[in-house]
């Protein structure tokens, strides 16, 4: 049987575009790869993939594999299982990783289950033991409230990474790298849905992923009519607005606006979180904020511990002002 080598990120792609988790993933995937001196492979799945297998070498792969065909067009689980399986049966990576997204979420446990490997989940970190070569796998577990490293020592060693928590490389157009077909002999009998409609989420203004200035609303705020007042801000800073769960569950905002272990991670510039407690789980999805302000009308609150620059008092009385006047600083 062939030895296992090399580290090989499934990359995602979105419109035609590799997604950012692919471009986190290859960043990780290269300093792995280069931690076990062997090489960093990308298998991409699809139809019609064009550049794409370039720029997973711009952005750090050695190899790519791709397998196209025109039942590939969408993402369906039985079928990317099925191309999955067979390339990393033919490839026999030493690493898998995938994006702890819905694909990633589909797709890794039942890819474990067909190699007879075992899967860690929505991992945070990820680093090599030097000594026996094995992937060390951390991911939260009680709730956000405490951190956990596994290994595993089957190969593939596979791990679901969550977005956001790696950083991708500078893509370099020059570098070179490997582009290899792989056949794969897929039969339609054998997939069992089909996608009859793909519905886009609509976003207004610039998405909370990528914003580099977050106002962010807890129950504190009280009900849908304040998160109002927190897009002014927001609007004054050019950035977006999220939320904690409460008001996620309560329906004041919709689920997608959720910052927290079960909902989006953020890395902005600027976190202002108004009304929010700062309970682990959702700090588990803005500690990587560059500064952090909070508006909280108990001084002993937790977010206080988490943040720069710390206001206690209403948030009713201390918006409206904080508001105008960085509308005045940025105007002038
Ligand atoms: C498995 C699991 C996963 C979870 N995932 C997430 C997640 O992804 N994201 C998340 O956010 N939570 C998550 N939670 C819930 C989390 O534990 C907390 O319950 C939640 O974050 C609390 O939200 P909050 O801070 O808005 O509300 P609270 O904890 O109720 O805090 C409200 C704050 O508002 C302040 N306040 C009230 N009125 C005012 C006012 N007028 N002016 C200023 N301050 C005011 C209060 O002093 C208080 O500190 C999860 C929990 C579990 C168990």
């Amino acid at each position: 049987m062939a030895e296992n080598k090399g580290v090989m990120v499934y990359g995602e792609i979105m419109e035609g575009k590799l997604s950012s988790i692919t471009t986190e993933l290859l960043g990780c995937g290269r300093r792995l790869a280069d931690e076990l001196k062997e090489e960093l492979l990308c298998v991409l799945v699809g139809d019609k993939l064009g550049e794409v297998p370039q720029k997973a070498i711009a952005y750090g792969a050695d190899k790519v594999y791709t397998t196209e065909a025109p039942l590939l067009k969408e993402y369906q689980t039985d079928s990317y299982v099925a191309v999955l399986e067979k390339v990393v049966k033919d490839i026999t990576p030493r690493i898998l990783l995938l994006g702890q997204t819905s694909m990633g979420r589909d797709l890794a446990p039942r890819l474990a289950f067909r190699l007879g490997v075992s899967l860690s989940m929505d991992c945070l970190e990820l680093s090599i033991d030097p000594g026996t070569k094995l992937l060390q796998q951390t991911r939260p577990v009680y709730g956000g409230n405490a951190r956990a490293t596994f290994t595993s020592e089957a190969l593939p060693q596979i791990a679901t990474v969550r977005q956001k928590a790696m950083s991708p490389l500078e893509p370099n157009e020059s570098r070179k790298g490997e582009v290899s077909a792989i056949k794969v002999e897929l039969d339609p009998a054998k997939i069992r849905t089909k996608v009859l409609d793909t519905v886009k989420e609509e976003v207004a203004g610039i998405k909370l992923e990528d914003a580099q200035a977050i106002v962010a609303g807890g129950r504190g705020i009280g009900g849908p009519e304040g998160f109002k007042q927190l897009e002014e801000l927001a609007k004054a800073l050019k950035g977006a607005v999220g939320a904690s769960r409460p008001p996620a569950d309560n329906k004041w905002v919709p689920d997608t606006l959720q910052i927290g272990l079960t909902g989006k991670i953020v890395t902005p510039e600027l976190y202002i979180a108004v009304g929010i407690s700062g309970a682990s789980q959702h700090i588990a999805g803005c500690s990587g904020a560059k500064n952090i302000i909070a508006i909280n009308k108990d001084p002993e609150a937790n977010i206080f511990k988490e943040a720069r620059f710390g206001v206690v008092g209403d948030w009713k009385q201390v918006l409206p002002a904080f508001t105008d006047k960085v509308r005045e600083l940025l105007a002038g």
